[in-house]
């Protein structure tokens, strides 16, 4: 088991001032794996200064120098690949299919970034003046539990490739795989104040973070709750903000596609990483004439979906992250049924013999209709719902009726088709016949409209959140 009682600040591993210790339980089986003290207002304020004064020479640093840290981290968190891959199976419960994939991502963030940086124009002249970018101050990047390492280096390439430095306020729940990367941040030599993290209660070091006067910009990933809380919060000192938030996106099955492919793609969008994603593909649109052979297709799918140990290679599925979550998909399961729902998988309670963690069964609801709570709300585990449709302009308004518009997901057996539909559908991304390639895909934008979120990371849309123009007139 082990004790984590310190925060990173100023370059130096620092004892907590905040004395409140939780445990973290193991997601597999309840057991104890570690503790963690929490730091407190004051633990953020001195993460707060250290920046603030860092930022003083790092603001102004070359872009030669901060592409060579951007590297530098990349190859550290790299060299010790597999002790992350451990930590997010024991922390977490994050299956092998997952872990890998989301431990590359997130080291290749940095160099995608370092790409960036190469092609980010940071003078320009425009008329008489010449129009400069400079960073906007010290960031704070509030980050969730549920890709507890990839948030972080997701937030932390473009600010630092932009020039600011950061406090970090990561999920207190993801204490031990945070502090293995805040040992490779070290590692990577960043001058000191740059990098700080603070563990800490949300509504404790979080909102410090978002009210502090020193604190420029704030970038969030979590719930659309806590993301109003921030945006509120900021306009006290007009702080920018990044907003990355929930998503109930919509996967369109076109009356072409073939129905064996498009349930394996479903239920990839659907159940990825433990069904705790916020771009996963939540509604599944389904042509009403095919509904009984994609319901086959469906079930036929699913049997590659062996939920399991994480540490078992051949487990496709993990427990949920913790109790909360599990109660939470649990308590939205038995409204899917109470408001009529057919089950056509899974259902409440754990899967046979996995009832020592926070195992849940993979759920597919049918006769969904697209009013009901399954269908409008975030539920953040694998429980996917099927909604009917009778024709194309049917199936993209229901797409588009949500608060949400983070993602969409078309299977089709025309491309072209593909394309036409997702042009249409109102979210930062649509991914048509592909899983998912952002990592590859080094300048692509993601965020989402509406309540999803505000914002745009990635490549140079997500370096520019970090930056403000400065025209001279000279
Ligand atoms: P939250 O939005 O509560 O947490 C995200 C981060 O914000 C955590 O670091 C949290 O701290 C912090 N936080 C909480 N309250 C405040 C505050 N007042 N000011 C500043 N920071 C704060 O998400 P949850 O973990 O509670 O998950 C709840 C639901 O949110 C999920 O079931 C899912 O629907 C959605 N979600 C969406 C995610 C996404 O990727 N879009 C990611 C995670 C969750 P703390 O450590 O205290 O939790």
């Amino acid at each position: 088991m082990k004790t984590i009682d310190q925060h990173y600040i100023d370059g130096r591993f620092v004892a907590s001032h905040g004395s409140e210790v939780i445990d973290l339980v193991s997601p597999t089986d309840r057991s104890v794996i570690g503790r963690v003290t929490l730091g407190d207002e004051e633990d953020a304020r001195a993460a707060v200064r250290a920046a603030r004064r860092a930022f003083k020479t790092y603001s102004i640093s070359s872009l030669e120098d901060r592409a060579d840290y951007l590297q530098r981290l990349h190859d550290a968190i790299m060299a010790r690949a597999p002790e992350h891959i451990a930590i997010r199976t024991l922390e977490y419960g994050g299956v092998a299919r997952h872990n890998a994939f989301s431990i590359q991502g997130s080291a290749k963030v940095f160099l995608n970034m370092r790409k960036t940086l190469e092609e980010m124009p940071f003078r320009k002249r425009v008329g008489a003046a010449e129009v400069l970018l400079k960073p906007v101050g010290v960031a704070a990047l509030i980050t969730p539990w549920n890709s507890a390492i990839f948030m972080v280096c997701n937030k932390l390439a473009p600010a630092l490739a932009a020039g600011c430095t950061v406090v970090v306020k990561p999920s207190e729940s993801s204490a031990l795989q945070i502090r293995l990367l805040v040992e490779c941040i070290d590692a990577a030599g960043l001058p000191p104040g740059v990098v700080n993290v603070v563990n800490g209660r949300g509504d404790v070091v979080g909102d410090e973070l978002t009210r502090h006067p020193d604190v420029a910009k704030v970038s969030f990933t979590g719930s659309t709750t806590v993301g109003k809380a921030v945006m509120r919060n900021a306009a006290e000192t007009v702080k920018r903000v990044t907003l990355e938030l929930g998503g109930k996106s919509a996967h369109i099955v076109l009356d072409d596609a073939d129905a064996d492919a498009a349930a394996a793609f479903a239920l990839s969008a659907a159940f990825m990483n433990n069904g705790q994603a916020c771009i996963a593909g939540t509604r599944l649109l389904v042509p009403e004439h095919r509904l009984a052979e994609m319901k086959a297709a469906l079930l036929k799918a699913s049997s590659q979906w062996k939920v399991g140990d994480p540490a078992d290679d051949s487990s496709a599925l993990g427990p949920l992250a913790n109790a909360r979550q599990f109660d939470r998909v649990q308590g939205y399961i038995r409204r899917g049924i109470e408001e009529g729902a057919t089950l056509l998988l899974g259902g409440e309670g754990h899967p046979p013999g996995l009832e020592a963690g926070y195992f849940a069964r993979p759920t597919i609801f049918v006769d969904v209709r697209n009013d009901m709570t399954i269908a409008r709300e975030e539920i953040f585990g694998p429980v996917l719902s099927v909604i009917a449709y009778r024709t194309e302009d049917e199936a993209v308004e229901i797409a588009n009726d949500s608060i949400y518009g983070l993602q969409g997901w078309i299977s089709t057996g025309d491309p072209v088709r593909g394309k036409a539909i997702a042009e249409r559908i109102e979210a930062g991304a649509v991914m048509v016949n592909r899983i998912f390639d952002l990592f590859d895909e080094a300048g692509v934008p993601a965020g989402g409209f509406k309540q999803s979120g505000i914002g745009r990371e990635f490549g140079v849309y997500g370096l520019s959140e970090y930056l403000g123009t400065r025209a001279v007139f000279a």
